[in-house]
């Protein structure tokens, strides 16, 4: 990083207006040289995100047609985007390759179709990229990589928002037994190419927890080792070191809501397997984060992959301890629910016999497009302290009815409260309407009376 050196000669009386002069001129020179060539900071990345990202739906919303939309206008800034092969419904699935460097990275996404945040930030990345290779560090990437990347490996999959392909197969089950035309191309793209680093990148479930915390895992990596003798490598080794990198930078705005995953050995998964074949592989998923919308973590993302690319190209990882990543918490589940409401006097109305009783009654949203009504079931009725509500309520003075069904785990999660000072014939037809209650929860929000029931979180 060059410095600005004043001149010592400035003091001297005859040399100092030439060189104030030189000083006026350099100054800005040597400040831009100075910006463009020091290391990027995470702020920096995401800044850059912020002002140019391209990406314009929400992931979920995102559709194969979306991607070619994305893609049209990535080969209009002139990449490089080919079609490489076809899904079991003979949907186009594309590569972009950007840079001419030796080093070889692979990268892809949403072989679960309804894990869409990284294919976003693909897109972004290589929209910068291309568009700035005026800048040095940008100019260190192209020199020192060729980056390749699948977004969108599972496009019937995104179509019907969900995990599997259109036969029905899990496709990161599907490393050996190659029953999947997407599952195919993978290794062919792999094996034709021997890249010496592979990113594979999907979502978790917005409820996974970091370690022993409540808190959700925004972001969650495993260097996968590929082999079940927990025998490390060079590659792995590495690839901890990278993630350390990525750690570092996303702690700038996400720190304690980073986790890591086991290292159990799955011998039909891609991740194990393209790490077995000689491309190490770093797994990225992307949960949530309460408060933060889609877009966020498609920044975070974003952000990740350029530290990743910044900490090979400038050697930094090289340097870092593998303790950056040993240290991050092992992920957990099943300790939160997206909605608790607490000790609730539930009327199961259609249950004849069963007195009022009270109770805590956790709600979770199913996933789906953000686009479509939220889909809520009941999670668990019962003392339920061991579980913690990204939203929770007091509703010890509310009795919660259901406005459909029953309250039992898999129903819906739709309420209707009634104040308890109230006398209410539990049996009256059309209760809702008929006799209009205090709130209505529906769809994970509050139809009626947000704000009746006080907000413990
Ligand atoms: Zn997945």
């Amino acid at each position: 990083m060059p410095k600005i050196i004043l001149p010592k000669s400035v003091e001297s009386v005859y040399l100092i207006d030439m060189q104030k002069v030189l000083l006026l001129f350099s100054i800005p020179f040597i400040l831009l040289t100075n910006f463009e060539t020091r290391a990027q900071s995470a702020k920096d990345f995401a800044e850059i995100w912020e002002k140019n990202h391209i990406s314009n739906i929400l992931p979920s919303n995102a559709r194969h047609k979306d991607l070619q939309k994305y893609l049209a206008a990535l080969k209009e800034m002139g990449l490089k985007i080919d079609e490489v092969g076809r899904s079991y419904a003979n949907r186009e699935i594309y590569q972009i390759e950007w840079g001419k460097g030796a080093t070889r990275v692979f990268l892809w996404s949403q072989m679960h179709g309804d894990e869409p945040t990284a294919t976003s930030a693909l897109i972004d990345m290589f929209a910068y990229l291309q568009q700035n290779g005026d800048k040095k560090w940008v100019k260190k990437f192209e020199e020192t990589f060729t980056i390749r990347a699948v977004p969108m490996l599972n496009p019937d999959g995104t179509e019907l928002y969900q995990r599997r392909n259109l036969q029905g197969i899990d496709i990161n089950r599907d490393a050996t037994n190659l029953k999947t035309p997407e599952g195919q191309l993978l290794k062919k793209l792999r094996d034709e190419w021997s890249p010496q680093i592979g990113f594979n990148l999907h979502n978790q479930q917005d409820l996974t927890t970091a370690g022993d915390s409540t808190r959700q895992a925004a972001i969650s990596f495993l260097a996968v080792l590929g082999n079940p003798n927990g025998i490390t490598n060079a590659g792995h080794e590495r690839n901890k070191r990278v993630i350390g990198a990525m750690t570092l930078a996303l702690n700038q705005f996400i720190s304690g809501y980073i986790g890591r995953y086991d290292e159990d050995y799955n011998a039909l998964a891609f991740g194990d397997n393209f790490s077995a074949w000689g491309t190490p592989v770093i797994l990225i998923e992307t949960g949530a984060l309460y408060g933060k919308d889609e877009m966020f973590l498609v920044k975070m993302n974003f952000v990740a992959f350029l530290s990743a690319l910044q900490s090979i190209a400038e050697g930094t990882e090289s340097k870092l301890s593998p303790i950056n990543y040993d240290l991050l918490p092992l992920n957990t589940s099943g300790k939160l629910a997206y909605f608790i409401f607490r000790k609730a006097t539930i009327v199961n109305n259609s249950d004849a016999g069963v007195a009022p009783f009270v109770s805590d009654v956790a709600v979770n949203l199913e996933r789906r497009r953000a686009e479509l009504l939220a889909l809520t079931y009941v999670r668990d009725v019962g003392g339920l302290p061991n579980l913690t509500g990204l939203e929770e309520y007091d509703a010890s003075d509310f009795y919660l009815v259901p406005r459909f069904g029953k309250i039992k785990p898999g129903e819906a999660g739709e309420f209707l409260f009634y104040k308890k000072s109230r006398t209410v014939d539990w049996k009256t037809p059309n209760l809702e309407s008929s006799v209009p209650p205090d709130a209505i929860f529906s769809q994970g929000k509050w139809l009626k009376g947000e704000g009746v029931l006080q907000k413990k979180n």
